[in-house]
């Protein structure tokens, strides 16, 4: 499944809204510390808006930056006209409240869809910002017609980032989820079983080829580095028994940026005025 060229697309469409808008749409991004990852994701999130036509407003803070440094940071963009998206880049250094931190901003800006607010609707069945991956990784099912209704769909990974709400999102379609987690028992089995299987683990060959029942959809959200190389939580091989797989990079990870970029022009609808915001 080609992400990178769904995201192309989905770009092309983002900076059409943004242009049909009528003001201005900005991003502020946060990077605190100096995680060399966070540092390239922020990179291409910047380099995605300016593509699209959305001003970015950068900051960056260092590794020994305090919570409450951090809380005025978001309270002036909470109040900032020209910031219509907030994204605190996470992980943050460990004397910060990450809770805290996400709990601060303005949720009508939360174009991460962290803030409880906005996990909360979704949770309802009333998705406003939902977190970027899982948007994205439903959009790439869409594009592939993938059927969800009835399906039974495993999600590998249980965080408020990825596994969660991914996890919502297939139930709201209708599919029958199991979530799988590091103390799951039986984890093949249950592989085995799914039509849809969604991998965000962080741990390369987590899923591997006997695991995978042939014809099945599979998303592989990981990230890993190994030797050097970049590589995903599904085994390679498994392309040979999947219906539809996921490459890792092209994947997950262009679709996660566009969705991105699309929740911060809906954040900016929702400012405007022009869409009607259920966590207001
Ligand atoms: P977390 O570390 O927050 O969560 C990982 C989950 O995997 C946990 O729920 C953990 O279980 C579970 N797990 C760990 N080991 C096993 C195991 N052996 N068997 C089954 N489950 C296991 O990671 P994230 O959700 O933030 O990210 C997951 C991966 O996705 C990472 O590689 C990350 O880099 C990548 N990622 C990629 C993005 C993209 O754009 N492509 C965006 C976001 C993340 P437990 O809860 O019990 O600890």
């Amino acid at each position: 499944m080609d992400g990178k060229g769904l995201a192309e697309r989905v770009r092309a469409e983002v900076k059409e809204e943004v242009a049909a808008l009528g003001r201005p749409v900005g991003l502020a991004t946060v990077l605190v510390g100096d995680d060399q990852a966070s540092a390239i994701y922020v990179r291409r999130k910047r380099e995605a808006c300016a593509e699209v036509g959305i001003e970015s407003f950068h900051h960056e803070l260092g590794a020994g930056t305090s919570e409450e440094e951090l809380l005025g940071l978001v309270a002036d963009l909470n109040a900032d006209e020209r910031v219509t998206g907030i994204l605190v880049q996470l992980p943050l250094p460990g004397q910060i409240d990450e809770d805290r931190v996400i709990q601060a901003i303005d949720p009508v800006k939360d174009v991460d869809g962290f803030h409880p607010s906005n996990a909360g609707l979704l949770f309802q069945g009333q998705p406003t910002l939902v977190a970027a991956t899982p948007s994205g990784i439903m959009a790439i099912l869409a594009a592939y017609d993938v059927p969800l209704q009835g399906a039974r769909a495993l999600v590998i990974g249980r965080s408020n980032i990825v596994g969660k709400p991914i996890a919502l999102l297939l139930l709201a379609e209708h599919a029958t989820v199991t979530i799988a987690h590091s103390r799951t028992r039986g984890l093949d089995a249950l592989a085995r079983e799914a039509d849809v299987l969604v991998a965000a683990v962080g741990r390369a060959d987590t899923v591997t080829k006997d695991m995978v029942k042939p014809g099945a959809t599979v998303i592989d959200v990981g990230i890993n580095r190994v030797d050097g190389k970049l590589a995903g939580d599904v085994s390679p091989a498994v392309e040979e028994v999947a219906g539809l797989m996921t490459p890792v990079p092209g994947g997950v990870g262009p679709m996660t940026i566009a969705s991105l970029l699309r929740n911060t022009v809906k954040a900016a609808r929702y400012q405007s005025g022009a869409l009607a915001f259920p966590g207001a």
